[in-house]
């Protein structure tokens, strides 16, 4: 492993870490429910980076993103367009589950934000997709894309360019949330055929 990998890798430990020690938001919920927060999964020097909104109860049982039934629609996307997970970056806005599976808050996405950014700042994607219209909302307007947001069902599949803190360029890709194409045959099209705009960015 290259210097570099190594030393990103360190990064994501120490905010993982962080995120682990910290309280208040869902954390204290997730202590006592004596489940896990989650991190993320993937490369630190992936090239794409997939942002989802909150673990479910299965994230929160093992502490990877994306391991129950949207995760396997998620991997069959992947596959359609020859990733692999391992190749890839996979996290949420929000890193605790809130119990009810409801909609994450607007201070909770506030309080798990900084984590997410200090993700985003190590691995340095060339590409972020957004799963759903809370990631969306929150990277578009993290990268200065406010005024370009739109209800999901307008602008899944189209490509933003922004220009990243780190002084790169990248392409935003907002894409459906799994979930939405779970029980619904036409999202679930739109979302194979959004995953090919992905495939022709990379
Ligand atoms: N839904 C999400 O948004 N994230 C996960 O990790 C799982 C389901």
């Amino acid at each position: 492993m290259g210097t570099k990998d190594q030393k990103r890798l360190e990064s994501m430990k120490v905010v993982k870490d962080e995120l682990f020690a910290m309280t208040g938001a869902l954390a204290d919920e997730r202590r006592a429910n004596n489940v896990l927060p989650v991190i993320g999964e993937g490369s630190c020097t992936a090239d794409i980076m997939f942002i989802g909104e909150a673990p479910g109860k299965n994230e929160a049982a093992k502490g990877l993103p994306f391991c129950g039934a949207s995760g396997k629609f998620l991997d069959v996307m992947l596959a359609s367009i020859g990733l692999e997970r391992a190749k890839v970056y996979i996290t949420n806005v929000v890193k605790d589950r809130p119990t009810d599976n409801r909609d994450p808050y607007p201070e909770e996405v506030a309080a798990y934000a900084p984590f997410l950014n200090k993700q985003m700042e190590i691995i340095q994607p060339k590409v972020i997709a957004t799963l759903g219209r809370i990631s969306m909302a929150y990277v578009m307007k993290n990268f200065g894309l406010l005024h370009e947001v739109q209800p999901i069902s307008k602008i899944h599949g189209k490509v933003f360019k922004a220009r990243a803190l780190w002084g790169k360029d990248l392409y935003i890709i907002p894409l459906y949330h799994p979930a939405a194409a779970l029980y619904n045959g036409s999202n679930r099209a739109k979302l194979l055929e959004d995953f090919k705009v992905l495939r022709a960015v990379i």
